[in-house]
């Protein structure tokens, strides 16, 4: 493919994605770039596009599965300064779609907005949280928006408003747009009342997780009234491993990569999952992780 010379310079071929993601495995993406710009952005969406070439947005790779074959089209990174700024105006906040959630949360915080402060743990970006309605004990991020605004693959901008947006448990109506920025709609409150809140919403979601390791990932989507943690602990499954992937004993909606293992180690382990569980309870579990 070629793309137009003055962005050559952003493009990197067959950039191995395996260390952009938390599980670590899986191959190559055969473009690859992260824009300084906008314009830069649009540019190389608008150019793909013309060369039929599929493009799919990598945040911090916390819930993407690499399949080994890699991915044969444009990747591109949001991480750039320029689009992962945060802005306060009254009780509206601004995020850049690469900002990370985290950074996003404590920038509410400090300037006295509460409603994102129970999401605070959850590893990832602005954008893939609100395409993906990340949600944590408290509520799901979909209730605090006030607009999103999506890059079309033809390159046009646009603002979608609140209620032309859809978002259901850990699903929006965005799927398979691009996210550049969102607004968000928030509560004006008490800076060290929140911030008090805020530290001790952290050190709950640190403490629920059951590896001190970074390869791992959330597969699963908690069914209608059910825990995936229960079905699979009532399907047997906790703690099982395939080859160099296992299943946490305790939360076994944790799955952890360890040292050699394969995306297809990783599959074939939610396969059996997927239809253990659906032979004990009659539930087709539903994947969480995207698979690339
Ligand atoms: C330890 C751990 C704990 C977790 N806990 C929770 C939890 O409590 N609640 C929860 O909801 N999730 C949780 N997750 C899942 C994960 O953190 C979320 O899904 C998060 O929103 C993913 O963000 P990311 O930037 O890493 O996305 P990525 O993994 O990079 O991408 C995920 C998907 O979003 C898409 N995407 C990314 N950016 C954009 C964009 N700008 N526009 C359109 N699409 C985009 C990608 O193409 C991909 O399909 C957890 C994961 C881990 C590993």
């Amino acid at each position: 493919m070629a793309f137009p010379e003055h962005l050559q310079h952003l493009i990197q071929h067959d950039q191995p994605l395996a260390q952009l993601t938390w599980l670590g495995i899986g191959g190559p993406a055969r473009y690859f770039a992260e824009p300084h710009s906008r314009e830069q952005l649009i540019e190389l969406v608008q150019s793909a596009k013309e060369q039929d070439v599929p493009v799919r947005v990598l945040g911090s790779g916390s819930n993407v599965l690499v399949r080994e074959s890699g991915f044969d089209g444009l990747v591109i990174s949001l991480a750039a300064a320029a689009l992962a700024q945060v802005e306060v105006d009254g009780n509206q906040m601004a995020a850049g779609a690469g900002a990370k959630l985290s950074h996003a949360i404590t920038h509410a915080v400090g300037a006295g907005l509460g409603g994102l402060e129970h999401l605070a743990g959850i590893p990832g970006t602005v954008g893939a949280a609100i395409c993906g309605n990340a949600s944590g004990a408290g509520g799901e991020i979909g209730s605090t928006v006030a607009a999103v605004e999506v890059l079309d693959d033809d390159g046009t901008v646009r603002t979608i408003p609140a209620d032309q947006l859809q978002f259901s448990h850990r699903k929006s109506n965005l799927s398979g747009l691009m996210i550049l920025s969102v607004t968000f709609q928030l509560e004006p409150r008490d800076v060290s009342t929140l911030t008090k809140r805020l530290q001790k919403l952290w050190i709950v979601a640190h403490n629920q997780r059951p590896f001190d390791e970074p390869r791992i990932a959330q597969p699963f989507i908690d069914p209608d009234g059910f825990s995936v943690d229960d079905l699979i602990q009532q399907a047997g499954m906790s703690g099982m491993r395939l080859g160099n992937v296992s299943l946490a004993s305790n939360k076994p909606n944790y799955l952890l990569a360890h040292s050699g293992a394969s995306s297809d180690d990783v599959v074939e382990l939610l396969n059996r999952v997927r239809e253990q569980v659906s032979l004990q309870s009659g539930i087709d579990l539903q994947l969480n992780l995207q698979i690339w």
